[in-house]
C-alpha cells in the first residue's frame, strides 16, 4: 500500500489542476464546487460556489452538473483534498473537472473576493429543519424569511392565524396593527387570544402567543386603526401587508396605500361561510379598486356582528394568506395575483375567479399617477369580529 503522501504526489501529477489566477480570470466561469467540512465552509466560501461536502460528492454532483462535459473547479483548504475528489469526479466520468491548487487559503490570500456562506444559528437549525429539507427554501430562504417584515392589519379573525403562523416560520419582524381590546365574543375564532386575555389589548395578547410560539419573532405592536394620517408611516417599513381587516373603510386605505408605497397586500375577506382570498402585487394590478372602485353606501353594508361568521372560516383564509406571504418573500411559486379564490365553506369548494386589471381603474388606471392617490377615511359601518 503507499503511503498518504506517495499516493498524493501520484494524484498531483495525474489530476488536472488551475491555480487561483487561472480561476479568477477564467472568461466563462466552470461550476465551482466546495468539497470542505460543515466547519469549514462555515468560515467563509467563494461567491457563487456549491458547496458539496466531499462525502456527498458522488451522491449529488450529477443534481448540480449534469453535462459530464462541463468545465468544473473543486477546491477544498489547501488543495489535497480535492485532488481525490477530482478523481472520484473522472470515475463518474466527469472530464473536464481540475482542483483548485493551494484551495481556499491560496484564494484568501491571493486577496480574492470570498463570502460568508447562508448559515443558521444551531437552534435556528433545529427549528426551521423540515424548511431547510425543501430545496425551494433552505437556508438562505431561511434568512430570507428572518430578515422580512411582515405586517397584519387586525389581531383578530385573519390575523390570528396568519401571524401565527408566520412567526412559526420564522418571519424576522411582525407588526401587528389593531386597537381592540380582547373581548369573550373574540375568542370563538381569535385563536391569538385566550380566557385569561379578556380585557387585554389585542396586540399585548398576541404578542405574548407569538413570542412563546417563536422567540426569534420581534413582533411590532401598532395599537392603533389605521388611519389615513397613520398609514403611509406605519406600513412603509413592511414587505408584505396581510389585510386582515373586517372592515370597507380600511380595506381601501390599505389598498391605496400599498399602491403608493409599491408594496403587495395579501387581502381576505370572510363573512358568514365563505372567504375570498387574492393578492394584490407590489407593481399594483389589478387592485381592489379594479374589484370594487368605491365602498358601497353605508346602509347596504352587511353589518359583520349581525351576519356571524363561521369560527373555523378565518382558520382556514388566514392560513393561506401566511401561506401567500411566504411565496412572495421567497419568491417561489405562482401567487394569486390576478385571481380570487373563493372558498364556501358549506359546500366544500374552491372556485377561483380572473381578476382583470380596470383601465378606468380610479388607482391603478392608465394614466394615473400613483404617488398622488388620495387617502380617504372612509365612514366605519361595520363592527369588529
Ligand atoms: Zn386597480
Amino acid at each position: 500500500m503507499p503511503s498518504y503522501d506517495a499516493l498524493l504526489r501520484d494524484l498531483r501529477g495525474a489530476i488536472p489542476e488551475i491555480d487561483v489566477a487561472g480561476l479568477a480570470g477564467a472568461g466563462a466561469r466552470p461550476a465551482i464546487i466546495d468539497c470542505r467540512e460543515p466547519d469549514e465552509h462555515a468560515q467563509g466560501a467563494i461567491p457563487g460556489a456549491v458547496w458539496i461536502p466531499r462525502g456527498f460528492l458522488e451522491a449529488k454532483i450529477e443534481k448540480h452538473v449534469a453535462d459530464r462535459a462541463a468545465p468544473i473547479v473543486v477546491y477544498c483548504a489547501s488543495g489535497n483534498r480535492s485532488l481525490f475528489a477530482v478523481r472520484t469526479l473522472g470515475e463518474l466520468g466527469y472530464t473536464n473537472a481540475r482542483s483548485l491548487a493551494g484551495g481556499f487559503t491560496a484564494w484568501k490570500r491571493a486577496g480574492q473576493p470570498w463570502e460568508m456562506p447562508a448559515t443558521l444559528r444551531a437552534d435556528q437549525e433545529a427549528r426551521y429543519s423540515r424548511h431547510v429539507l425543501l430545496p425551494e427554501v433552505g437556508v438562505a430562504g431561511q434568512q430570507k424569511l428572518l430578515a422580512s417584515k411582515v405586517v397584519c392589519i387586525g389581531a383578530g379573525g385573519l390575523g390570528s392565524p396568519s401571524s401565527m403562523y408566520l412567526a412559526a416560520a420564522g418571519i424576522g419582524t411582525l407588526g401587528l396593527v389593531d386597537d381592540d381590546v380582547v373581548d369573550a365574543s373574540n375568542l370563538q375564532r381569535q385563536i391569538l387570544h385566550g380566557t385569561d386575555r379578556l380585557g387585554t389589548p389585542k396586540v399585548e395578547s398576541a404578542e405574548r402567543t407569538l413570542k412563546n410560539l417563536n422567540p426569534d419573532v420581534r413582533v411590532e405592536k401598532h395599537r392603533a386603526r389605521l388611519t389615513s394620517a397613520n398609514a403611509i408611516d406605519l406600513l412603509r417599513p413592511y414587505d408584505v401587508i396581510i389585510d386582515g381587516a373586517d372592515n370597507f373603510a380600511t380595506r381601501y386605505l390599505v389598498n391605496d396605500v400599498a399602491l403608493l408605497l409599491g408594496k403587495p397586500v395579501v387581502h381576505a375577506s370572510i363573512f358568514r361561510f365563505e372567504g375570498q382570498l387574492t393578492v394584490f402585487p407590489a407593481n399594483g394590478s389589478p387592485c381592489y379598486r379594479c374589484l370594487y372602485p368605491e365602498p358601497p353606501p353605508p346602509e347596504d353594508a352587511p353589518s359583520c356582528a349581525e351576519g356571524g361568521v363561521l369560527g373555523v372560516l378565518p382558520g382556514i383564509l388566514g392560513v393561506l394568506q401566511a401561506t401567500e406571504a411566504i411565496k412572495l418573500i421567497l419568491g417561489i411559486g405562482q401567487t394569486l395575483a390576478g385571481r380570487l379564490l373563493v372558498y364556501d365553506a358549506l359546500a366544500t369548494k374552491f372556485r377561483e375567479l380572473k381578476l382583470r386589471r380596470d383601465p378606468k381603474c380610479p388607482t391603478c388606471g392608465d394614466g394615473i399617477d400613483r404617488s398622488t392617490i388620495p387617502l380617504i377615511d372612509y365612514e366605519q359601518f361595520c363592527t369588529r369580529r
